[in-house]
């Protein structure tokens, strides 16, 4: 399919974000060996662009939503590993809607992809690159979907995974799928920013292939996200795209989808990213309020525990993201994000807790006049609701406003009665 559209021959390179330097397609060095700076891909340029393009990517006959625009993503793959994921759907809940006070929201559930958040996205890409590459095993750190992807990705590879999560803070479902698909769990005592430094020297000094969204082919995957929503919306721009932040690596994807799509003539103004981060997890929401002066770090506390990151990786290339489309960046607090997961849930959509935040961020904008309700919003929900159980029966145990727990009754027919009399 690429020969339809691309630029004969010539390969993918990956650029240095902070001193330019180019390096091959095929090396595996999670950094710039010059500068140290975080590696970008650069694609030869499609022959098609605009309507054909669109065309080329609609037509196309690939079973994953990624690998449909190969061509733009990793046009040198000949044989993938690929579950196949992505083609997620986008819904409109006029429940949500209501909740976060504007007219036009839709919801596009990552939540669906094969593992059952958008990380499946960039793996595919991630796995497929360090096969060709001949990496002998696969490496992250992981509050616990970049673990349960790489592992899944790394079986259908054949090649050993090696993942570190932090010990107390990975929820149930997806320290289950780390080890039931076969990675090796190292549970470290330390955080998910100890457990990354851990990875990156594995990284470095074993020679272990490192997947973590400071990897360049996982922002190529999950660029997907926004082409294939927009595609879904006919190439009509809404006016917001909102997201959950942790590492900020899918920040750093959506920023370059966009560039790379308005480049490219397959939209013609961009939406504004809305980055929303948990309070008590929100370095970069800090320094947003600063105009980015400086880098912050703080230490991580939330109950969203996917974007329990207190020092993000991805922080250049998210800042860029937010410059190139007059983002905003704001935090809610876990008070808010259960309070909107509980509405998202019980629209029948359902989220883990840091998906929620994306809609608790557009509540907030909305309550301060930053968003208008006549505004058209597309919030990202990154992960499925079976993710993280524990969240879930905590909340509705509770007494919360929107509490649903289970009655216990005796196995007689008057109990039913007189608790649907009760509704
Ligand atoms: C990874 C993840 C995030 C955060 O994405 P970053 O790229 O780390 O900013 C948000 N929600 C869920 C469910 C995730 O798995
Ligand atoms: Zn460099």
């Amino acid at each position: 399919m690429s020969d339809l559209f691309l630029a004969a021959g010539a390969p993918s390179l990956q650029c240095c974000d902070r001193c330019g330097a180019s390096w091959p397609e095929l090396s595996t060095a999670a950094e710039c060996a010059d500068c140290g700076g975080l590696l970008l891909v650069t694609h030869a340029r499609p022959v098609a662009t605009g309507d054909a393009l669109k065309i080329a990517l609609a037509s196309s006959a690939e079973a994953s939503g990624v690998w449909r625009h190969r061509a733009l993503v990793m046009p040198g793959a000949d044989q993938v590993v690929s579950w196949p994921e992505g083609n997620t759907p986008l819904v409109d809940r006029a429940r949500v809607s209501e909740y976060a006070g504007v007219a036009q929201l839709q919801l596009k559930h990552e939540g669906m992809n094969p593992t059952g958040s958008f990380k499946d996205r960039g793996m595919t890409v991630a796995v497929t690159h360090a096969v060709r590459a001949g990496a002998r095993a696969v490496a992250c750190a992981s509050t616990g979907n970049t673990a349960a992807s790489l592992a899944a990705y790394a079986a259908q590879a054949g090649i050993p995974a090696l993942v570190f999560v932090p010990k107390g803070n990975i929820s149930a479902g997806k320290l289950a799928q780390a080890m039931a698909y076969g990675a090796t769990t190292l549970m470290v005592n330390g955080d998910f920013d100890a457990c990354l430094a851990l990875a990156r020297s594995a990284s470095a000094e074993l020679g272990v292939y490192l997947a973590n969204s400071l990897n360049p082919w996982r922002l190529e995957g999950q660029k997907t996200i926004v082409w294939e929503l927009l595609a879904q919306l006919d190439w009509n721009t809404p006016d917001w795209i909102a997201l959950p932040a942790g590492a900020l690596g899918n920040t750093s994807a959506f920023g370059k989808a966009l560039r790379e799509a308005l480049a490219l003539g397959l939209i013609n103004r961009l939406p504004r990213l809305l980055v929303v981060q948990a309070e008590g997890a929100a370095p970069f929401a800090r320094a947003f309020d600063a105009d980015f002066a400086k880098r912050v770090t703080v230490r991580a506390e939330t109950v969203a525990t996917a974007i329990r990151i207190g020092d993000p990786a991805s922080w250049d290339r998210a800042v860029r993201a937010i410059r190139e489309t007059n983002g905003v960046v704001t935090s809610v607090t876990d008070a808010e994000i259960l309070d909107a997961k509980a509405v998202i849930d019980a629209s029948g959509v359902g989220c883990e807790p840091a998906s929620a935040a994306s809609v608790a961020g557009v509540r907030s904008m909305v309550a301060r006049g930053l968003i208008a309700a006549s505004e058209q919003v597309v919030c990202v929900l990154t992960g499925h609701v079976l993710k993280d159980p524990d969240a879930v029966n905590s909340y509705h145990a509770d007494g919360a406003t929107r509490a649903n727990p289970p009655l216990e009754i005796e196995p007689r027919l008057s109990d039913v009665e007189r608790i649907l009399g009760r509704r």
